[in-house]
């Protein structure tokens, strides 16, 4: 039931309860020791005075104590002080319960400021960090953890905001495409078999872009119900990529090498060979006429390192980062013309993140770009 309490109230009970237990131990204590010297003072028999001469002083008997039921007076007295006791006992406690209410409501009054100007946040104003208190205690940390967290919010809406006005924007293209050709189409009304078929294909063309993009964009936000509990060899995964690809290699004369270590590790199998599938597949798209793609597993004590590196055109440094969103393309005209759009590497990001790993992208000393991936 405390649990359901505020936690000014919650303070205030459980004080109230600490302070009720002393204060009946107190009582208790104090009742019993009260009684104890009443029971000694009444057992000493009050005799009167006489006058004590050297011959009598000898005689003379000390009083003897025994224990003897008390007088009709001394129980009333007995009584009184017990129900003074109690009396005492709880307002003691309750002037201790309003205290204790009293200073936790002083105590809690920076974290009401702060809770209420988190309610205040919006979607709006999430850039504006709050005041960190310059005491550095419970409530500064809990205010720089908040900004924290607004920050990463802010990215992710950001975020979000791009990859719908990108997801929107790949998917009307060729939807504009598709309606003004249909549009020209009706405005004639007869029309040769060549017209019918340069239409046909229009629409093949395009009808089959939106659905691979819509498939690309179902694979992105689909991979959380996969097992990640398989045994891969990664030299053999990489070889097979690799045989998939050499048909792309042909038309620039591209070659590619695999090296490195036998290394094995534990995740999904078809996920992984899509990832290295869409990394290579880019190492050999975006490089030069007899080019080289060098691939390379690296065995470090705790993971394994895989490193394609192309001798392509190179990905200009201020763009390293974003090159994983969503629809990202460097040259967007030109990754069109390939076929892609631009969903590659978010995928490829989002299936080395799911199995723990980190992906970054950095210059190849000569020209092109070297993919560490350490999984
Ligand atoms: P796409 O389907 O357009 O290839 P990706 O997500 O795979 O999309 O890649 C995003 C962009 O990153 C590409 O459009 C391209 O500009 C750039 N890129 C990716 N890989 C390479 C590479 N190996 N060399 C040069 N540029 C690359």
């Amino acid at each position: 039931m405390l649990k359901k309490l505020p936690i000014r109230a919650r303070l205030t009970a459980l004080s109230i309860l600490a302070i009720t237990a002393c204060c009946i131990g107190l009582t208790i204590i104090l009742n019993f020791s009260a009684n104890r010297m009443a029971n000694v003072i009444e057992a000493i028999p009050l005799t009167p005075a006489t006058e004590v001469t050297e011959e009598t002083s000898m005689w003379v008997q000390p009083p003897s104590i025994g224990i003897s039921a008390p007088s009709a007076d001394s129980r009333i007295a007995r009584t009184h002080f017990l129900y003074q006791s109690i009396l005492y006992m709880v307002l003691i406690v309750a002037i201790g319960g309003g205290l204790t209410y009293y200073i936790t409501g002083k105590a809690l009054m920076p974290l009401r400021v702060l809770s209420h100007q988190m309610k205040n946040r919006t979607v709006h104003n999430l850039s504006e960090d709050l005041p960190v208190p310059e005491i550095h205690d419970e409530i500064a940390d809990l205010t720089i953890s908040f900004n924290q967290m607004s920050g990463k919010l802010e990215e992710a809406f950001a975020m979000q905001k791009r990859f719908s006005q990108s997801a929107a924007h790949e998917l009307r293209t060729p939807l504009t495409v598709l309606k003004t050709k249909v549009d020209v189409f009706k405005m004639k009304k007869e029309h040769t078999s060549e017209e019918y078929n340069n239409l046909l294909s229009v629409i093949t063309t395009h009808t089959n872009r939106l659905s691979e993009l819509v498939k690309d964009l179902l694979d992105l936000t689909n991979m959380d119900d996969l097992n990640c509990d398989e045994q891969i060899e990664l030299n053999a995964l990489l070889q097979d990529v690799v045989e998939e690809l050499i048909p792309l290699t042909k038309e620039k004369n591209i070659s590619i090498i695999v090296n490195g270590t036998s290394k094995s590790i534990v995740g999904n199998k078809s996920l992984l060979h899509r990832a290295f599938y869409n990394l290579v597949e880019n190492a050999i798209k975006y490089n030069t006429e007899n080019g080289t793609v060098d691939i390379s597993i690296g065995d470090a004590t705790d993971h394994a390192v895989v490193t394609i590196t192309d001798t392509g055109i190179g990905i200009p440094k201020e763009l390293e980062e974003l090159i994983f969103e969503p629809f990202f393309r460097v040259d967007k005209s030109r990754s069109r013309q390939m076929g892609g759009a631009g969903l590659g590497l978010s995928t490829v990001k989002t299936i080395i993140e799911k199995h723990n790993g980190v992906i970054s992208v950095s210059k190849n000393e000569t020209t092109g770009s070297r993919f560490i991936i350490q999984l």
